[in-house]
Parts: C-alpha cells; sequence; structure tokens
C-alpha cells in the first residue's frame, strides 16, 4: 500500500487560496472580528447557592439562581483568554467546553479568583506549553506563595506550568490584542479591571477613581459587580453599580459578583433599567460595535 503523506503546498498556490477565502468573506468575517465574552461564573465568594443556606435563593429551582465564583471568558479573533480562575475553574473550563486557552488575567488575589490554577496542567497536556498569566507584582507574590509548589526549584514533574507577566497601568498587548488595565479599588485594595476594546470588566470594587472613568468613555457593553442592595464595605451595592452605569451610559450592563442576598435572579432582573440586566452563568454576549 502506497504511504500516505502531507504534501506541502506551494507559497503561490496558499496565497491564491487566501484572496480567494477574502473576496469570499471566508476570512475577516465580522463575528470573528467581534469580541465575544462568555460569563463562566457570576456569584460572589462563596458562589450560590450557599453551603447550608436555606434561603429563598439559594433553594430557588431557577437554574440562572446558581452562579459559580466570577469568571470571564473572552474570544477574539486571536485569542481566548480568561479573566480570574476561582475554585470553579475547572468546571467552568468543562462548561464552557474551552479546548486552547492563551493567557489568564488576574484581577486581584483573593481565592474566590485564583483558587483553581492547579487545573491549568489540562491546558498543559494538550499545548505542551506554561500558561501566560498576567498580574501586578502583588497578586504575583500571592501566586507564587499559593502555589510554591509551582515555583520551588525541584518541583515533581506533574506540576501545572505556568509563567507570570506583569501588568502595570499601561496598555497590555498580549499575543496581538490589547487590553487596558483599569485601576479600582476593593475597599483599600487596588485591583484591575480590563477593557478591550468597547468592553469593560470590572469586578470586586467600590470606588472607580476619575481617571479610570476617563478610560470607559466609548465603553458600549459595561460589565460591573454588585453584592446585593445593601451597602457593603468592599463591594459595589446594586444602587451604587446603577449610578456608574448611569454614569458611562453603555449600550448594555451587566451586573456580576452576585451574593444570595441579592435576591431571586428572575424578580430582580423586572426591577431594572432596559440596558441592564443581572449576567447569568452561560451568557454569551457579541460586543458588537
Ligand atoms: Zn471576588
Ligand atoms: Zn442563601
Amino acid at each position: 500500500m502506497k504511504e500516505l503523506r502531507y504534501s506541502h503546498s506551494s507559497p503561490l498556490k496558499v496565497i491564491y487560496v487566501i484572496v480567494l477565502l477574502s473576496i469570499s468573506g471566508y476570512v475577516c468575517s465580522e463575528k470573528i472580528e467581534t469580541v465575544k465574552i462568555t460569563f463562566l461564573g457570576t456569584g460572589t465568594s462563596q458562589g450560590v447557592p450557599v453551603i447550608a443556606c436555606e434561603c429563598g435563593v439559594c433553594t430557588s429551582s431557577d437554574p440562572n439562581d446558581k452562579r459559580l465564583r466570577a469568571s470571564l471568558l473572552v474570544d477574539t479573533a486571536l485569542n481566548t483568554f480568561v479573566i480570574d480562575a476561582g475554585p470553579d475553574f475547572r468546571q467552568q473550563m468543562l462548561n464552557a467546553r474551552v479546548k486552547k486557552l492563551d493567557a489568564i488575567l488576574l484581577t486581584h488575589e483573593h481565592k474566590d479568583h485564583i483558587a483553581g490554577m492547579d487545573d491549568l496542567r489540562a491546558f498543559n497536556y494538550r499545548s505542551q506549553a506554561a500558561i501566560d498569566i498576567y498580574a501586578e507584582e502583588r497578586v504575583q507574590a500571592a501566586v507564587r506563595k499559593e502555589y510554591a509548589y509551582v515555583f520551588s526549584e525541584n518541583h515533581y514533574p506533574g506540576v501545572p506550568k505556568m509563567e507570570l507577566h506583569n501588568i502595570d497601568s499601561y496598555n497590555l498587548t498580549i499575543k496581538g490584542d490589547t487590553f487596558i488595565p483599569l485601576r479600582v479599588f476593593h475597599y483599600r485594595l487596588p485591583i484591575y479591571g480590563f477593557r478591550i476594546g468597547n468592553m469593560a470588566y470590572i469586578t470586586d470594587a467600590n470606588y472607580i477613581p476619575e481617571e479610570t472613568k476617563e478610560k470607559l468613555i466609548g465603553v458600549k457593553y459595561l460589565v460591573i459587580n454588585a453584592l446585593r442592595k445593601e451597602k457593603h464595605i468592599s463591594h459595589f451595592s446594586l444602587g451604587e453599580a446603577l449610578e456608574l452605569v448611569q454614569e458611562v451610559s453603555p449600550r448594555k450592563a451587566y451586573i456580576t459578583h452576585i451574593g444570595h442576598q441579592m435576591g431571586k435572579h428572575a424578580d430582580v432582573n423586572r426591577e431594572l433599567p432596559v440596558n441592564v440586566t443581572l449576567a447569568w452563568d452561560g451568557l454569551e454576549v457579541y460586543c458588537e460595535d
């Protein structure tokens, strides 16, 4: 039997095919150009339902009242990113059927945002490479401490492989995609939100400085955190989040990092302005211009 081999196409033939595909609109189709976000988790640090809680939200049968820890999948024409990798990271990767991960961006070092990174191993096996992690220096130090076995000199061969990269207040270009880091405050802790194109993602904040608000000008899709209706020391309340939405005036705003005290998804959504909705796990949004 004759052995089958992949033939190497000549460069001219490749160019001809690319031109044909471009003319037919197959390459650079609009859907691919648009940033797509998927809410992997929309819950506060404990998730919803809360263990052992018997409140109306925690016992609700509405699937939208089940919230994994806050995390966002960002698909661009070039890359797949995840913002934060909390304790539900494994389940979130399975739910969204993520096969390739180009980088993780971390907003801050609290457990509900970094606890799932041991499961990066699956992506290491697939890509045979370390996963790039972007975080500011303080957060990197926390990751090194939390995952000391990953960064120790003589480590066990099966440990996850991650490569830490710095974030500062300047634009962050990762493999051809540019994020704008957004400095916000989680009580006294300075943390980052991220803008890519016309979408901004801010979680765990309760204060946004003026210079960051300037970076939100022109945002059409705003994701903002709100824990509950009552005021909280380190998270926006629903009312405070709605004030920010009014200021930024996006086409659409999505609330995330929601606690069980917020109330039932369906009830709260009925009370919100038309351009605002509580996000839910699995919600996909194409951030069209
Ligand atoms: Zn959090
Ligand atoms: Zn509850």
